[in-house]
């Protein structure tokens, strides 16, 4: 059999970085072989300046308002922000479709190699019934009010099934092997969500992967605390006058968590303003009723909207398994894991790089349940091998 060689600079395994004198063995489609010690290799290596790694994994990212680009523009705070996504995403179809297949290749190419996607449309089963990339697709709920919960949850499932009809027998692979996407029903926020249909979706989301964005800006806790705060303009433009949840007198977090108790893992995606105690408290709740829990960062997406990073050396304190996201083009200058990894190390000095590669990498993995393919280079796994310059500014996929 013919086999490919790959050193570098550096080469991140998904666990270690190891330095330039390891190389690494596929076979011609990719698949792992060894990592051997340069004396061991043999001739034929190809050789990189950069880091090598496995295919970078992005847990949070809205490709279908990849349209948004450069619309929206950076520091107006989180509700500004929604109020404009609300407002602007309206397009024209062909223009939808046409960023979309625009940022699919971006992905791709740069070196992502699974998706969680979050999606209230089914604008992006089309391309990615043709891509490359694995993709978990959230359909995200959006539901105010008790009163519409079941026409609502109805509705999202007709979402649910086009991406499963469409993504179903896609693309095998050169083994003809078919690739598995994966497609749930997941919440959208706290602040978009009643009981009834977080209810709903507990029910229907048994042992599954979901996501829900938590906590990303403080008036979030100020709607389940008081009734009131800054989101109530949001609601203005779905003709809401009033908060339609209850008022419970805790946090966001410790409003919603125990709606859910069937066996998820949900990934907790910004979480820019949460503090330890609900980090504590979320914790213990998983625990206690059998859930897994995944903390998504997307400190990109905090800089254009809020311009503020996530407590990310508290979380790591507490043990919170962390992925990395780079949520959609309304909120981030590119879709690139390896700028968020740039970002991090740029405000977090003293963290090692071999811990934010594994976030993007083996954590983003474990994370989205496809580590027995994705994550590292490990032998029989087929992760993608991906060339990241040092600085971090620019990434590909090589194989
Ligand atoms: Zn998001």
């Amino acid at each position: 059999m013919a086999y490919k060689k790959f050193k570098a600079d550096q080469l991140f395994d998904g666990y270690h970085l190891h330095d330039h004198d390891k190389v690494l063995i596929t076979d011609e489609a990719g698949r792992i072989e060894n990592i051997l010690a340069v004396s061991e290799a043999g001739d034929g290596i190809q050789s990189f300046s950069g880091i090598l790694t496995p295919g970078l994994i992005n847990c949070h990212c809205h490709l279908e308002l990849s349209h948004l680009k450069d619309v929206i523009p950076p520091h107006t705070g989180l509700i500004e922000f929604l109020c404009s996504v609300v407002t602007k995403r309206g397009f024209d179809a062909e223009v939808i479709q046409q960023e979309i297949i625009k940022a699919e290749k971006e992905m791709y190419d740069n070196g992502i190699v699974a998706v969680g996607d979050i999606g209230n449309t089914a604008d992006t089963a089309e391309v990615k019934s043709k891509s490359k990339i694995r993709w978990q697709n959230f359909v995200e709920v959006l539901g105010f009010t008790d009163e519409k919960a079941e026409e609502n949850i109805e509705h999202y499932k007709s979402v649910v099934n086009i991406l499963e009809q469409k993504l179903q027998t896609s693309n095998p692979d050169k083994s003809g092997q078919v690739l598995k996407h994966r497609t749930s029903l997941v919440p959208h926020a706290p602040y978009s969500i009643s009981p009834k249909t977080f209810k709903l979706i507990n029910q229907l989301t048994k042992d599954q992967v979901i996501s829900i964005h938590n906590q990303e800006h403080p008036a979030e806790d100020d709607l389940y605390k008081t009734g009131g705060g800054e989101y109530l303009r949001l609601f203005k433009i779905f003709g809401i006058n009033e908060s339609p949840f209850p008022v419970t007198g805790l946090s966001s977090i410790r409003s919603v968590l125990p709606h859910f108790n069937n066996g998820q893992t949900i990934f907790l995606v910004h979480n820019t303003f949460m503090p330890e105690e609900d980090v504590q408290f979320a914790k213990k709740y998983a625990n206690k009723n059998g859930l897994t829990l995944i903390w998504c960062l997307c400190v990109n997406a905090n800089l254009y909207i809020e311009n503020k990073v996530p407590p990310v050396e508290m979380l790591m304190t507490n043990d919170c398994p962390l992925v990395l996201g780079t949520d959609s083009y309304s909120s981030n200058w590119q879709l690139n894991i390896a700028k968020e990894i740039q970002s991090i190390s740029k405000h977090f000095t003293s963290l090692p790089l071999e811990t934010i590669l594994q976030w993007a990498t083996i954590n983003g993995a474990k994370a989205l349940k496809w580590d027995d393919v994705l994550g590292s280079f490990e032998k029989g796994k087929k992760p993608g091998v991906v060339l990241i310059d040092r600085s971090f500014e620019v990434s590909k996929k090589i194989l």
